[in-house]
């Protein structure tokens, strides 16, 4: 994998939105770019390639994007996370700044004092450790399983913890939209609870593994697609999203632009 003028440009960029002077922002790697990264907190003992990496994945962290391991490397990892903080970062500025402000109070929102999903150690504090302490989530209305739309599911498990919320949610989806509306809406598709597994490519395990993340509709809410593709990111949807945001629970899609079908009961 290479690095274009794309990738550098943007890092350039980035230093200079935080004070650093990497020179003029042209895609050209000079002294003054690695002298910014240096100034940065970048390791001086890095090759140009891979001080950008480490750059880009310490930004990756900053925004809590995955980006597997902190090893310095410009692998597919990375180039993944460089492209969703290209898309956060550049593409929809202008975009994020006039997008339903209105959210951004709801995002604060949370009755159920959910944790924050970092550090693990404060996660497990509260919910303790993964897969344990599960419980059976009795559905108020049928869901499908997204990739058996056939099999029928009639409860799931979940977090003794989030249970009572969960149930709250989804009751308040079935009064807000009714048996028709949510299957004509996919509301009914559902993805996943509990699965013990770590986050894609990282060290750090997944939300799920809790049984405190739930996916909903995963083929029209691919995890990279943005809000130009994602199915929940329509208005159509403005309903649901308030049944999860007003108990606390966090849309990734709404927050952070990717993984639309993922909902948790963690801050990010
Ligand atoms: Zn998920």
């Amino acid at each position: 994998m290479s690095l274009t003028k794309k990738h550098i440009k943007f890092i350039q960029k980035q230093l200079q939105q935080a004070g650093k002077n990497p020179g003029p922002v042209d895609g050209v790697f000079g002294k003054k770019t690695r002298q910014a990264l240096l100034a940065a907190g970048m390791n001086p003992g890095l090759s140009n390639k891979r001080i950008m990496a480490q750059y880009i994945q310490a930004l990756a962290k900053q925004h809590a994007i995955e980006y597997g391991k902190d090893d310095a490397y410009w692998g597919p990892q990375t180039e993944y996370a460089f492209d969703v903080l290209y898309d956060k970062l550049e593409l929809d500025r202008a975009e994020q700044l006039v997008w339903r402000p209105e959210e951004l109070q709801e995002q604060e929102t949370n009755p159920n004092h959910w944790p924050h999903q970092t550090p693990e150690s404060v996660l497990r504090e509260y919910y303790g450790d993964v897969g344990e302490h599960q419980t059976l989530l009795e559905l108020p209305y049928p869901h499908k399983l997204a990739w058996n739309t056939r099999q029928i599911v009639q409860r799931y498990s979940c977090h003794e913890k989030v249970h009572d919320s969960l149930s709250r949610i989804l009751n308040k989806v079935l009064s807000a939209y009714g048996i028709d509306g949510i299957k004509q809406l996919r509301l009914d598709l559902w993805g996943g609870c509990l699965n013990v597994r770590k986050m894609r490519g990282g060290s750090r395990y997944s939300m799920h593994s809790w049984g405190i993340a739930v996916d909903y509709d995963p083929d029209h809410n691919q995890y990279k697609w943005g809000r130009d593709r994602a199915a929940f990111a329509r208005p159509e949807y403005n309903e649901w999203w308030r049944c999860w945001e007003s108990e606390g629970w966090v849309s990734l899609g709404r927050t952070r632009n990717f993984d639309w079908m993922h909902i948790q009961a963690a801050k990010l």
